[in-house]
């Protein structure tokens, strides 16, 4: 077998990853980004809204390498928005076409070695440590070593094969359903805006109180009017779509989720579908659902074409890489965050990003459970809640994190993900030692939390 070496390798190349390799790099670490599909983004890629980067209240929650990230959209021409969804959240819209050409500019900037279509398979654990990741590609299998690894998988594959302890299932029922996002150009905003202002009872407004602001439902919709761009929410339970659904013309969803991605395509990308699966690991059950996913998006997007206004002259423009996958493992760290540090707003003095979503638990059928942040503010994300119990040179960062079901459900959003990796690849970079693996839990967090506010992190001062 072939053997490459490295200082940090990083595993999975989604919005947690890309920030990790980058910090990690930028920080002077010889680091290698591992990705088992054929492009760097992940979830970045399929047109959703950066989520958890701006709290209720309109203050930025998560900045460095998003920031760099965003301003290379920008310097592109792209498309990018912080616009407010007048419902519980406000979020970066953008270009995910732009955001394709962005992220490899901000990888192979920042010195990044890349390996994509490569899987991790195993891994070299001795005690505490993990001296190597054995990837396998096209070419056979090859061994990386490094000092320190982070687990950017979104399923906590590294942990996994290291047999480092995961948290058990929460329940009740099964994971959240996994859905398969698409895109529709030209469509028309403003006659799209208007049908929604004439029909407050169609759509989610207001559902946190730092958003409604106490204003009623109908002055709620002449903001989305007055905002400009297609941020709607139309309910599974409100008058347009329960009727669709009860009829068959629409299948059973929480709801129809839309959000602008080029103004000059008059495009929005749109979640809505939903399969809910017992484990979301298995290929078999992802690849049945896949066919259900596909008729969805017909069945949603004709559904849009036939009722709403301003979807008259629309199509289908884009479908995401792949099948886009909510929850699976979580390890179980040092401290598993809790649905109160989440919902309370909590403060910590150990806090190396932040998150401010909603506990945004999607369920089967029309289910979804949406608790607001106390006050549109924002929680401290632990270090512990990055590093795995069992091993000393592997952290954590994305969706894999050690959290409750429920705190996860707000932790989960790419912009704590960014957040969370910028931390861990700083983490690893700053624990190199000459010829001897990385402690990580001997940086300390106080020199870690230094080393980010310099780096553009935002760690305090906010709600
Ligand atoms: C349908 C859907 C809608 C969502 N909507 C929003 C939204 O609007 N806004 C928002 O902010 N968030 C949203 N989220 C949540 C968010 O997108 C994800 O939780 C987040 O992107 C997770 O990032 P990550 O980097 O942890 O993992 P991922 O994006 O899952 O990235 C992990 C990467 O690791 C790679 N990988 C995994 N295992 C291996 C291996 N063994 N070897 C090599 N590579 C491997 C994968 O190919 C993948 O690219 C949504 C999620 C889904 C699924």
């Amino acid at each position: 077998m072939q053997i490459r070496e490295y200082d940090v390798v990083v595993l999975g190349a989604g919005s947690a990853g890309i920030a990790a390799a980058v910090a990690a790099a930028r920080n002077g670490a010889r680091t290698v980004l591992v990705e088992g599909g054929p492009t760097l983004g992940g979830e970045l890629l399929t047109g959703m809204t950066i989520d958890g980067a701006i709290n209720g209240k309109g203050e930025q929650i998560i900045g460095g390498v998003l920031n760099d990230l965003l301003a290379i959209c920008r310097e592109m021409g792209g498309f990018v928005a912080p616009l407010n969804d007048w419902r519980l959240i406000q979020y970066f819209a953008y270009d995910p076409e732009i955001m394709k050409i962005a992220i490899p500019q901000l990888i192979y900037d920042a010195g990044v070695d890349v390996l994509l279509y490569t899987t991790a398979e195993d891994v070299v654990r001795k005690g505490e440590e993990i001296s190597g990741v054995v990837v396998r590609n096209k070419t056979g299998r090859t061994l990386l070593t490094a000092k320190a690894f982070v687990d950017a998988s979104g399923d906590a594959d590294l942990c996994y094969m290291a047999n480092a302890p995961m948290l058990p299932d929460e329940g009740p029922g099964n994971p959240q359903p996994v859905s398969m996002m698409f895109r529709m150009a030209g469509v028309e905003t403003e006659p799209l805006l208007r049908f929604v202002q004439q029909n407050p009872d169609y759509v989610a407004v207001g559902e946190s109180d730092a958003i409604r602001g106490g204003r009623t439902d109908q002055q709620i919709v002449d903001e989305i009017y007055k905002q400009g761009h297609p941020c709607v929410f139309f309910r599974g339970n409100g008058d347009l779509l329960r009727g669709a659904i009860e009829r068959g013309e629409m299948f059973p969803t929480a709801l129809i989720m839309m959000q602008p991605t080029s103004p000059a395509r008059k495009e929005i990308c749109i979640n809505a579908t939903r399969v809910s699966l017992k484990n979301p690991l298995e290929p078999e059950s992802l690849s049945l659902a896949m066919r259900s996913l596909m008729q969805q998006v017909r069945q949603c997007s004709d559904f849009l074409i036939r009722n709403v206004p301003g979807f008259e002259k629309a199509c289908l423009s884009g479908l995401a890489p792949r099948i886009g996958i909510r929850e699976t493992r979580r390890i179980e760290g040092d401290y598993v965050m809790t649905r109160e540090d989440v919902l309370e707003a909590r403060k910590r003095s150990d806090g190396i990003a932040k998150g401010c979503h909603h506990v945004d638990i999607h369920q089967d059928g029309t289910g979804q459970i949406r608790i607001p942040v106390a006050h549109g503010g924002s929680y401290d994300i632990p270090l512990a809640s990055l590093l795995p119990k069992t091993l000393s040179n592997v952290v954590v960062a994305g969706r894999c994190l050690s959290a409750s079901r429920d705190a996860h459900g707000s932790a989960r959003v790419m912009g704590g993900c960014m957040g969370m990796g910028q931390a861990a690849g700083a983490l690893t970079a700053m624990a190199l030692r000459q010829n001897r693996s990385a402690d990580l839990r001997a940086v300390g967090v106080d020199r870690l939390r230094e080393r980010l506010l310099e780096q553009g992190a935002v760690l305090s001062g906010t709600a």
